[in-house]
């Protein structure tokens, strides 16, 4: 209540801002990439992938030749999001997963790939050497562990894997 007993109405008024900048972040990431998700999208589109939007103007592409040539189920090149063939569903059906690739989509805008790809390698190749898993990629921890299917702090950085035995890493 205000000090004349009139109520408040500042919530809607921040959920408002919050919901406008959260869209010219999403413009100006996809923008900073247009040019990395065009050519991946289109390696993906040429070679037989599924295309759609999805959130923070993504582009995800099911199947491909480049998203079934991943180190893992989904990752992400520039807005693009290369989703493995049978892993659509999974992915679809997984909100918070579709938020840790955009958080790498910021990465690329951040870095462009001259500097993300060899940085991502370096991270993720020596994560692997010190710990065996994820834990040291400071790319997939910036980029939220749990919601990529990692065990967060407890398990360092491994694979989410209960109770289903997972065949391979299952994302990025
Ligand atoms: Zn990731």
């Amino acid at each position: 209540m205000g000090p004349h007993g009139t109520k408040l109405t500042v919530v809607p008024v921040t959920a408002n801002r919050n919901a406008s900048r959260q869209t010219v972040i999403d413009v100006v990431v996809a923008v900073a990439n247009v040019f990395v998700t065009a050519v991946t999208a289109a390696a993906n589109v040429a070679t037989g992938a599924r295309v759609r939007r999805d959130r923070h103007l993504t582009i995800i592409c099911e199947g491909g030749w480049l998203s079934d040539r991943g180190l893992s189920n989904v990752f992400t090149t520039g807005n693009t999001i290369n989703v493995k063939s049978g892993y659509e569903d999974t992915f679809r059906g997984d909100p918070l997963l579709l938020e840790h690739e955009w958080r790498h989509s910021v990465q690329w805008a951040l870095l462009g790939p001259v500097r993300f790809i060899p940085l991502y390698a370096v991270s993720y190749f020596g994560s692997k050497r010190i710990s065996g898993t994820q834990a040291w990629n400071v790319f997939e921890w910036t980029a939220g562990f749990s919601d990529g299917g990692y065990d967060d702090c407890a398990g360092l950085g491994k694979r989410n894997e209960t109770p289903a035995p997972a065949t391979q890493a299952a994302t990025m």
